[in-house]
């Protein structure tokens, strides 16, 4: 592995910093202080994101994305992952991959559109009584001649009152398992206003101000066989092909805001003087800068060696699991101690640290929580000695 960027990465980094700075910072305040993302905003950023090539480049150039391999898509993500989340996810969106599981006519309908910057897709797989045990869940598609009839509840959704669509994951039948029966789930396309389909609005958040979750309900929802994503009972199957990589994009959207918190706390224990010499001078605030900077960096090795791994077809579930866990502990931890070094200052909004501190904690909860990564980190390597 090359630990040096390539021109076009150091590139693509230089690009997205810039958009990020000069056009998403300077909406962060008012997001932050109204909790809400006005819709002229999100047009007005949307066309100066797809002007400078940034939106949708998650996705393949054939199909209209910037083509990235997954690390200098990683250096992306942590550039956007910068700032405010409801400001850079919804004007500078990344469609999910699991759009380019979809049949040609699908991808007309749901994938073109989002990269377009004309909808947004949603991803519903959490239920109140469904969340790290996905397998649980209680939603339900029954086949009925052609058609299948949705029923049951999803929470959590994020961004659903915006998105156009949403893919649902529902228990399609049961199959039995070595540890007795489970479920078979499959994935289809809801679009909104379908009969039976209702999205409400959901629970008030402390963690990114402006990016909205929602309830999904479906109640006799009637959808035609061509709404399914994949194949019938293998909705796993085509989340575990398509999603594998989102811790990482979790990963590296914290570790740009970990980078952002950290620069604040050096410029200030630089400046601040206290008992007549700046407070940069006690050891007791230039060693935290010293954890926080080794600890970013070991995170963001981790994170670039998974994305590297991905591209060679070698990364392993435990290997994102890493870098999703350390990463998100490691925003948690920066932000916390980057607050310490501005004393009172830390806390009041003038600076972003007290957000990113409130939105840190989110991070090691969605995308599975920080116990489901290391229940993974730790089955791999209790396995390998037949444990
Ligand atoms: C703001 C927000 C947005 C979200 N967006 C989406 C979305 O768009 N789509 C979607 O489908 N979901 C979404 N989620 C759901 C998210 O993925 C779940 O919250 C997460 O998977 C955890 O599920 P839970 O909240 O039900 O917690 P639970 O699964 O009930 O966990 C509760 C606690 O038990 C622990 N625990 C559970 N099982 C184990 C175990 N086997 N070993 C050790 N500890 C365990 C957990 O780690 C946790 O500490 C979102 C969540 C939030 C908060």
């Amino acid at each position: 592995m090359n630990f040096g960027l390539t021109d076009e990465q150091r590139l693509i980094v230089e690009t997205t910093r810039a958009f990020v700075e000069n056009e998403l910072y300077p909406h962060e305040a008012e997001v932050e202080r109204t909790g809400h993302l006005r819709l002229d905003l999100i047009k007005e950023l949307q066309a100066k994101a797809i002007e400078a090539g940034l939106y949708a480049a998650n996705m393949p150039a054939e199909v209209g994305g910037a083509g990235l391999d997954t690390l200098s898509w990683l250096l992306y993500e942590k550039e956007l992952g910068r700032a405010n989340y409801a400001l850079h996810w919804t004007c500078v969106a990344r469609p999910s991959n699991i759009l380019l599981a979809g049949t040609p006519e699908q991808k007309e309908k749901y994938l073109y559109p989002c990269i377009r910057g004309e909808t947004w897709d949603c991803l519903a797989m959490t239920e109140p009584g469904a969340g790290s045990d996905l397998r649980g869940m209680k939603a339900t598609a029954r086949q009925d001649g052609d058609d299948w009839i949705l029923n049951g509840t999803k929470h959590f959704i994020s961004h659903a009152d915006i998105a156009g669509f949403a893919i649902v994951f529902m228990a399609s039948g049961e199959e039995d398992s070595p540890r007795g029966k489970r479920k078979k789930i499959t994935a289809f396309f809801v679009d909104k206003g379908t009969s039976g389909f209702t999205v409400r609005d959901g629970y008030r958040n402390v963690s990114h101000r402006g990016y909205t979750n929602a309830i999904l309900e479906f109640d006799d929802c009637r959808l035609p066989k061509e709404q399914i994503l994949g194949e019938v009972h293998k909705g796993f199957e085509v989340a575990n092909s398509w999603l594998g990589a989102t811790r990482l994009q979790v990963a590296s959207t914290c570790l740009g805001r970990a980078e952002r918190a950290l620069q604040h706390a050096i410029e200030y224990a630089a400046s601040r003087e206290q008992f007549g010499q700046q407070i940069g001078k006690f050891q007791g605030v230039s060693f935290k800068l010293a954890d926080m900077a080794t600890e970013l960096k070991a995170a963001e090795l981790l994170t670039r060696e998974a994305g590297w791994k991905y591209d060679q077809g070698t990364v392993t579930d435990e290997d994102m699991a890493m870098a999703k866990l350390k990463a998100t502990e490691v925003l948690a931890f920066i932000a916390d101690e980057a607050i310490q070094i501005h004393g009172g200052m830390g806390l009041m909004d003038d600076l972003p640290l007290e957000r990113i501190w409130r939105d840190a904690r989110v991070e090691r909860i969605w995308e599975g929580t920080s116990e489901i990564q290391r229940h993974i980190i730790s089955r791999a390597l209790l396995r390998a000695v037949g444990g």
